[in-house]
């Protein structure tokens, strides 16, 4: 099987990337209307100011939606079924599409508390941001 496709950062988005191998989630947000944002964009979606500044956040939010793909989405993932699509939002209020790991099938719920998990790619090279069940209490 071919090596799985990788994402390339780009100068824009480089700093969420670089924050990942270190553990953090960052997200860009407006300086000019507080508004949080997510993918990394040179401008803000809400008032187009170029004024977006990282901050490190705890990474914590709900399940907003999910589905279990049991067919892969492409050749790369047939090692991982079903695939566990999610739509995470972050108590910042952004969305950011992933995959729930080490969680069963049964145990996922639309609103349950999510927690990220830090997974580096295969050789290394980088860390993907994927999110798993926050413990219970
Ligand atoms: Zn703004």
């Amino acid at each position: 099987m071919p090596p799985k496709p990788l994402p390339l950062a780009t100068p824009t988005s480089r700093p969420f990337w670089e924050g990942l191998r270190q553990g953090e989630v960052r997200l860009q947000r407006c300086e000019a209307c507080s508004a949080w944002v997510f993918y990394p964009r040179t401008n803000c979606p809400a008032c187009l100011s170029p004024k977006l500044a990282w901050q490190t956040v705890a990474g914590t939010g709900r399940l907003h939606a999910f589905t279990l793909a049991r067919v892969p989405t492409a050749p790369f993932f047939a090692d991982e079924l079903p695939q566990k699509l999610a739509l995470v939002e972050l108590d910042e209020g952004v969305r950011i599409p992933s995959t729930l790991v080490g969680i069963e099938e049964e145990a996922i719920e639309i609103g349950m508390r999510l927690v990220p998990v830090f997974e580096k790619t295969e050789g290394g090279e980088g860390v993907l941001l994927r999110f798993t069940k926050a413990d219970a209490g």
